[in-house]
Parts: structure tokens; sequence; C-alpha cells
């Protein structure tokens, strides 16, 4: 029975994608980057250059609280 497959196609297509772990915009075409400490997804090479940029002034943890105090705007 083909049913089980086509429901979860369906739930498949129907799962809003995850949040950029940068901007929060909806990730489409996945960008990965190793970033304090774990891989984080990204949607565009622009967050990315972002946060390598972060890391590369040695800034990770300013970022993080930064971002834990500030969480991302309902659009
Ligand atoms: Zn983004």
């Amino acid at each position: 029975m083909a049913l089980a497959g086509l429901q979860a196609w369906w739930r498949g297509l129907l799962r809003p994608p995850p949040p950029c772990f940068h901007c929060g915009d909806p990730v489409r075409q996945a960008v990965q980057l190793h970033f304090a400490g774990a891989n984080r997804l990204l949607c565009c090479h622009g967050c990315a250059a972002v946060l390598t940029a972060v890391q590369a002034a040695g800034q990770e943890q300013a970022y993080l609280a930064h971002k834990n105090a500030s969480p991302p705007v309902d659009s």
C-alpha cells in the first residue's frame, strides 16, 4: 500500500524549513558552518560570511550572548 509513503511525502512538503542560525530566515539552500563548537545551519553565504568574520575576530561568545539576549523577530 503506497498511502503511508504518500502521507510521509506530504508531511515533508508541509514541514516549514528550519530557521537560519544567524538571521532566522527559512533555510532553503542549506549552508553549513562550524561555529562556536557546533555545526550551524545557515540560509546563505552572506550569513556564513558574518559568522566567519565573528570567528576571525574571536567574538563567538559575545555573538552568542547577544543572540540569546535578542530572540529572532517574527516576520
Ligand atoms: Zn541567514
